[in-house]
């Protein structure tokens, strides 16, 4: 994954691709996203709206501004250059927390809103979990209460990482008393195979 600059010769007042000019700032942005292998989702881990989009700032350097933008958008002008004036980015996974420069794509803002760019509809719209798992048939559990949809695979895995790091909590404590632990293993009985 990279995040090389474009150079732009549009007019410098309408180019907001600044942020990423530099490689330091590039390196920042990378280490902000996770992305998802099955998906190809650029996950951002850092900021993220209350509507669920993810936000980046840094210092422009045509304005000498601390500029706050959309992490999509950084990284789609980053690569594919400006958005035209008037348009939004869309995304095309449904996840607005997702990066992608090739996930979004510019469309005017009437066929943002037809496409019921609203959470639920992009939530309601979720063919798969974040990790890729189909939300359908015997995978798909639905919350009794709240109907969110979530995925069993991912919920599965979410009990079996919490028992090891609970396992992982236990052997801690057995290592601390570790003397205990030695004299016991003295005593053990061996069995012939
Ligand atoms: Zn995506
Ligand atoms: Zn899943």
């Amino acid at each position: 994954m990279t995040l090389a600059p474009v150079e732009s010769n549009k007019s410098p007042t309408k180019v907001t691709l600044g942020p990423l000019q530099s490689r330091e700032v590039s390196a920042r942005f990378v280490a902000k996203i996770r992305v998802n292998e099955l998906t190809g989702c650029w996950i951002w881990r850092a900021h993220v709206t209350k509507f669920g989009y993810g936000q980046f700032s840094a210092l422009d350097v045509e304005t000498g501004e601390v500029r706050t933008q959309y992490a999509h958008r950084v990284a789609y002008e980053a690569i594919h250059g400006p958005v035209r004036e008037g348009l939004d980015l869309d995304h095309l996974c449904c996840r607005r927390n997702c990066a992608n420069p090739d996930h979004v794509e510019p469309v005017t803002r009437r066929v943002n809103l037809l496409r019921g760019d609203t959470i639920s509809a992009s939530r309601a719209a979720q063919t798969h979990c974040e990790n890729g798992h189909p939300l359908a048939g015997e995978n798909l559990y639905v919350n009794p209460g709240s109907r969110s949809r979530t995925c069993r695979i991912c919920r599965a895995a979410l009990y079996r990482s919490w028992v090891a790091k609970n396992r992982e909590r236990r052997r801690e404590i057995d290592r601390a008393f570790g003397r205990a632990r030695t004299k016991r293993k003295q005593n053990r009985v061996e069995i012939p195979v």
